[in-house]
């Protein structure tokens, strides 16, 4: 019998804010002195009162209608009750019931259309050092806007899982609302796993929800691992249920972490101390989002392959970033009027690995002419050249002789003339130098 994995995804990632999400504290805390970034409210102080951080809500209807979501006629905030030393207040500020966004969709590169169930706004908690038998906490990150975008159970292979996480990851880099770095721990990945026979219809009534995740390649080898572990396990018989697994990257397992709790062990209920937010007030806000959307990475992938008629691989290189993508357009710009065309401009990049924070890309249509034109180097073909342009500017000869050194310049703009500019000019200088001494 043959079994199919069942997977979703759930991505947190870390807005790049300039304050965080309830209150004015400064969000930028990475590498910043411990609890420096703090204040009653995200300290979780009685009585302290949080405010929405308008920013925060805009980051999230972008990454929401990039994704093809709706934005919720009504949408609120509701508290999530746990108990963990870094979450100061017992509670979690998310979204549950009412997430801003919902029912969007992303296509992935294979085709497939991956479902998703919601793009909610959220805030992160402080951060546990633990460090020989003490643990130290920080509330710098305590309350820094945070996204979550949940998919539906829609994946089927790791390879689409990792398609997904990947096109994400661009994506927020080309809205600019985070740097989605996955070692800052910028963007977190929690993938669901189960297991069912290949053409069963009804969801896997279980999932293992796998934790601790902090690469793509992790990711890859933990869903893998978590695969093969539960077709094992549902083959000699045991009986799968509902839990959270961590990976451990030394030993390459996972392992568990703790048998599940159920949503209504959280006792959501809405933040009182939080207005809702109505879509209608919101929509001038959407429209703008919307008027000023940038070119999202799967646009701007195929409209290269159009415009410049490139190859897959070579648009899936080139807007990997937004910075290289725009670069490349620059430079097919400048070459447009020196017949270089886009699929020159793309091999050039490619092949040489041009690093644009060091290049213009002037300077590539320049090594590009260079090489079109066919810069003359034959030593030979080079004195021939340099004879010549000596007999027709005998005057300068002589001044060369007289010790006139500029008059060479004179017998060089010569030699171009004679080449229509195809001279290498180094060579051709040290010929002429030789020449004229023994003239
Ligand atoms: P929670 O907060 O409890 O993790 P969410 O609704 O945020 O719940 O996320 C549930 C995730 O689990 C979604 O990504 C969903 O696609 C996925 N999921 C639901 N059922 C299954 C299943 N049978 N197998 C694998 N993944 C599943
Ligand atoms: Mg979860
Ligand atoms: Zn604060």
């Amino acid at each position: 019998m043959n079994y199919e994995p069942v997977i979703g995804l759930e991505v947190h990632v870390e807005l790049n804010t300039k304050s965080k999400m309830f209150c004015r504290c400064s969000a930028d805390y990475f590498g910043k002195e411990p609890n420096t970034h703090t204040c009653p409210v995200c300290l979780g102080l009685p009585g302290a009162l949080p405010y929405i951080n308008k920013a925060a809500i805009e980051a999230c209807m972008k990454i929401g209608l990039a994704l093809n979501c709706s934005i919720n006629e009504v949408s609120r905030f509701e508290r999530k009750n746990y108990f963990y030393p870094d979450l100061a207040k017992g509670y979690q500020i998310s979204q549950y019931r009412w997430p801003l966004c919902i029912n969007g969709y992303l296509i992935l590169d294979n085709g497939q259309k991956i479902r998703i169930n919601r793009v909610h706004q959220e805030e992160d908690t402080g951060k546990l050092t633990h460090r020989d038998s003490e643990t130290l906490i920080d509330f710098n990150r305590s309350g820094v806007p945070l996204v979550e975008i949940v998919t539906e159970p829609d994946f089927r292979d790791v390879q689409s899982v990792r398609d997904y996480a990947k096109k994400l990851q661009q994506l927020f880099r080309y809205l600019g609302v985070s740097n989605a770095d996955m070692e800052r721990g910028d963007m977190r990945l929690e993938a669901n796993v189960s297991v069912r026979l290949v053409g069963q219809e009804e969801l896997p009534n279980y999932r293992v929800e796998l934790k601790n995740i902090n690469s793509f390649r992790f990711m890859a080898v933990a869903i893998e691992y978590e695969i093969k572990r539960q077709i094992g396990a549902i083959k000699a018989g045991e009986k799968l249920s509902q839990e959270t697994r961590g990976w451990n990257a030394d030993k390459k397992c996972t392992y568990l972490q703790r048998s599940k709790e159920e949503a209504n062990d959280y006792r959501y209920f809405p933040e009182p101390d939080l207005p809702e937010m109505k879509v209608d007030r919101l929509q001038a806000t959407v429209d703008s989002i919307k008027a000023k959307m940038p070119e999202l990475p799967w646009e701007k992938k195929e409209r290269f392959q159009k415009e410049f008629k490139l190859s897959i691989s070579q648009t899936a290189i080139l807007t990997e970033s937004k910075e290289l993508a725009d670069f490349f357009e620059d430079t097919v710009k400048h070459g447009q009027g020196h017949d270089v065309n886009g699929v020159q401009v793309a091999n050039h990049i490619i092949n040489k690995k041009i690093n644009i924070k060091e290049v213009l890309p002037t300077q590539v249509i320049e090594e590009l002419r260079g090489k079109k034109v066919g810069i003359i180097e034959d030593e030979r073909e080079l004195e021939k050249l340099a004879k010549q342009a000596m007999e027709e500017n005998q005057k300068s000869v002589e001044d060369y002789k007289s010790g006139k050194v500029v008059a060479l310049q004179a017998i060089i703009g010569g030699v171009m003339k004679l080449s229509s500019g195809k001279a290498d000019t180094s060579k051709l200088k040290s010929i002429l130098e030789r020449l004229l001494t023994y003239a």
